[in-house]
């Protein structure tokens, strides 16, 4: 595997970042998630744009886009596989033990990971934990991903492959790593980014191409839905079949499969040339 890292292609075995590297010290870093398909990235101009809202909402200095797309391609013409991930991982750099930024420029990382399709429904759990939607990071994909590796812990521990947090006021957020979608009367609603979600790519996408309404929901939506589905850069459009206790029989329903198969039609015309 070779990966991008101080501006040109490294062996895996042998790239190097300071142990003093603020993304490791302090989770003082962003990152984007982009599909790669054939070797042709998916939607990197917005991966790009989301990336430089996270890294102006943390402090850092812009990405060049330039580089990253560069490095996108390096990586991605070095390593060849039929559907992978590339996980862009820019940080404050090395810095000072605390959390004052040091003199260095930021690190930019941009390595491959092989991913395969995921099954077309899975279960989700509700965690008691909340997402704060008016911290200082609501809305930054940053490195900070703990709690998120926290509550992904305790979905495994019950069979499904996804957490679903509440915010502060008792609103249906997200998830660790995907949005959530609900279906009420033949209507599909997703949370308002203001409920402290991300915005996430396939969100927009799905919400563009399905009509999608953006409503504040309570959490208990998701016991009496008729659908729920979820969105994300690994998942694309997954329905849901159970919700902790709640069993969702017959998913992907009709409303989800038909949100599926327009998500499927037109990602085409967003992979990049
Ligand atoms: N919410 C969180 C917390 C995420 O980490 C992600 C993706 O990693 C998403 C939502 C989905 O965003 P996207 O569709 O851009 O992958």
């Amino acid at each position: 595997m070779r990966i991008w890292l101080d501006g040109g292609l490294q062996d895996i075995e042998s790239a190097r970042v300071s142990v003093f590297d603020h993304g490791l010290t302090v989770g003082d870093g962003i990152f984007e998630t982009v599909k790669a398909v054939d070797g042709r990235t998916f939607a990197l101009t917005r991966h790009l744009d989301r990336l430089t809202r996270s890294a102006r909402g943390l402090g850092l200095p812009d990405p060049d886009h330039d580089e990253v797309r560069r490095a996108c391609a390096a990586v991605l013409e070095a390593n060849p596989m039929p559907l992978g991930r590339l996980r862009i991982t820019y940080t404050g750099g090395h810095g000072p033990l605390g959390s004052d930024r040091g003199e260095h420029g930021p690190t930019l990382v941009v390595a491959l990971g092989e991913t395969t399709r995921r099954p077309d429904s899975t279960a989700v759990i509700t965690v008691p934990w909340t997402r704060n939607e008016r911290g200082a990071l609501t809305g930054l994909k940053t490195t900070s991903y703990a709690e998120n590796v926290v509550a992904l812990a305790r979905a495994h521990q019950h069979g499904a492959s996804e957490a679903l947090f509440a915010n502060t006021v008792g609103q249906l957020c997200e998830g660790t790593g995907s949005n959530v979608f609900v279906v009420l009367d033949g209507e599909i609603h997703t949370p308002p980014v203001a409920s402290g979600c991300l915005a996430g790519i396939t969100r927009a996408l799905a919400v563009e191409w399905t009509g999608a309404k953006e409503t504040d929901l309570p959490l208990d939506v998701l016991q009496r839905a008729d659908e729920v589905f979820l969105t994300s850069t690994l998942r694309d459009v997954q329905a849901v079949h159970r919700v902790d206790e709640r069993e969702l029989p017959g998913a992907p329903g009709p409303v989800t499969a038909k949100a599926m198969r327009i998500f499927e039609e037109r990602s085409g015309d967003d992979l990049d040339p």
